[in-house]
């Protein structure tokens, strides 16, 4: 995937972050930015409530582009940070996220981390993060 896209992506995932009031509990924001192979972005972030099942932000993406009828994923991009935080730092997918993720995207299913910090993306595959899913 070319740098620009990958910029674009990561700008989106940050805006996602910056738009985000549903983090009362955690105080930790996390935006994302979810490539379809159709080429349409679809941004999440976490939405956090007062029970234990709070969505995160891949999966609140996820929900988006699958309710609007996406099928075929391409690549994700993460970011996080601490509210109080001016940077975002490497925030990767849970374990939760990552099952979720398997059963919708394919193995080689792109996941980028951002870094503003150390200005670094991280490049993962979906079986790199979660080698051994669960299958029916
Ligand atoms: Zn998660």
């Amino acid at each position: 995937m070319n740098q620009e896209l990958i910029n674009k992506l990561i700008d989106i995932a940050k805006e996602m972050s910056q738009k985000n009031f549903c983090c009362q509990h955690s105080k930790f924001t996390v935006g994302t930015a979810l490539l379809t192979e159709s080429g349409n972005i679809y941004g999440g972030f976490n939405i956090e409530n007062d029970g234990i099942q709070s969505i995160c932000g891949e999966r609140s993406a996820f929900v988006k582009a699958l309710t609007a009828g996406e099928k075929k994923f391409k690549a994700i991009v993460v970011v996080g940070k601490n509210l109080s935080d001016p940077k975002f730092t490497k925030t990767l997918p849970c374990g939760y996220c990552r099952q979720f993720m398997s059963e919708y995207a394919h193995p080689d299913f792109i996941i980028y981390a951002y870094d503003e910090i150390e200005n670094k993306i991280y490049t993962y595959t979906l079986k790199e993060l979660l080698p051994e899913s669960f299958k029916l």
